[in-house]
């Protein structure tokens, strides 16, 4: 008995094939196997589509009981990227803020310490933006 089903599709490019497995079929073609990368750390299995190559990945409780299963763009990359993308943000807000600040106390007052306090905040801004340029790249 097998309620687990072989049959894949991508959700990417809608290709349909089947599930690499040593029992395949020998009678389906390249063209429709769906390799086996491997499962990640949250237990999901990843295929990689012969169409379109893109990393797919299937949602275990999904596959119990469907007819079919669909690969879904793997969003953890994505998501990781995205948080890249935050962070960068959040340098460069608070790089501009620091500068606005420095320039702020430069241009409306004068003595010694305002360059020592204008020196304080640009330090910390310039090492900010340069993580924004070169610390957020994985
Ligand atoms: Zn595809």
């Amino acid at each position: 008995m097998n309620t687990i089903t072989r049959d894949i599709k991508c959700a990417i490019c809608a290709h349909e094939g089947k599930v690499d497995a040593v029992d395949v079929d020998r009678a389906t073609p390249p063209s429709k196997i769906f390799n086996v990368l491997g499962k990640d750390s949250s237990g999901y299995l990843h295929f990689r589509c012969p169409s379109c190559g893109s990393d797919l990945v299937v949602d275990p409780y999904e596959v119990i009981g469907a007819r079919q299963m669909v690969g879904q763009r793997a969003s953890r990359v994505s998501r990781h990227r995205s948080r890249a993308n935050v962070e960068r943000y959040v340098h460069v807000t608070l790089t501009a803020v620091l500068l606005v600040i420095a320039a702020f106390l430069v241009h409306n007052f004068s003595g010694w310490w305002v360059y020592v306090l204008a020196g304080a905040l640009v330090l910390p801004a310039s090492l900010s933006f340069w993580i924004a340029l070169f610390g957020s790249k994985k």
